[in-house]
């Protein structure tokens, strides 16, 4: 990650970080296909939810995994510059989705987490999908 010099990298990120990056459009993609509608980013609920069913009270959070420190994941882990400022501001990230998501759950919400490298087999994605949002 580290060839990538300061000021393109904190341009990748700012992409990245904004609604609509491409790992949720693709999950908002697959779930019009299969027929389900849904709301986005709803600000009424802890952490506003990327996509949200409010009839079966589910959310979903579609997570890229460097920003949201996907364990085990190739595509997360510290920049070897400034890190200790990446690992406060990761930590502090992942203590925001804990806590978001044992909100949601507590009000009755159940929660899917979608992470961004999953979406590298759209048939399973689309079949997780599926066992969520119909059980
Ligand atoms: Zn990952």
């Amino acid at each position: 990650m580290d060839h990538v010099s300061a000021k393109k990298r904190s341009d990748i990120m700012r992409q990245v970080r904004s609604r609509g990056s491409k790992p949720e459009l693709i999950v908002r993609r697959l779930l019009h296909a299969m027929g389900y509608r849904y709301r986005l980013h709803t600000s009424r609920l802890p952490g506003k939810p990327d996509i949200t069913f409010a009839s079966r009270r589910k959310a979903i959070l579609v997570h890229g995994c460097f920003w949201h420190s996907h364990a085990g994941c190739k595509k997360a882990g510290l920049p070897k510059t400034r890190s200790d400022f990446w690992q406060l501001k990761l930590e502090t990230n992942k203590a925001r989705d804990r806590r978001n998501i044992e909100t949601l759950n507590g009000l009755g919400w159940g929660v899917l987490v979608v992470w961004q490298c999953e979406l590298r087999d759209l048939d399973r994605t689309r079949n997780t999908l599926s066992v969520f949002l119909e059980n």
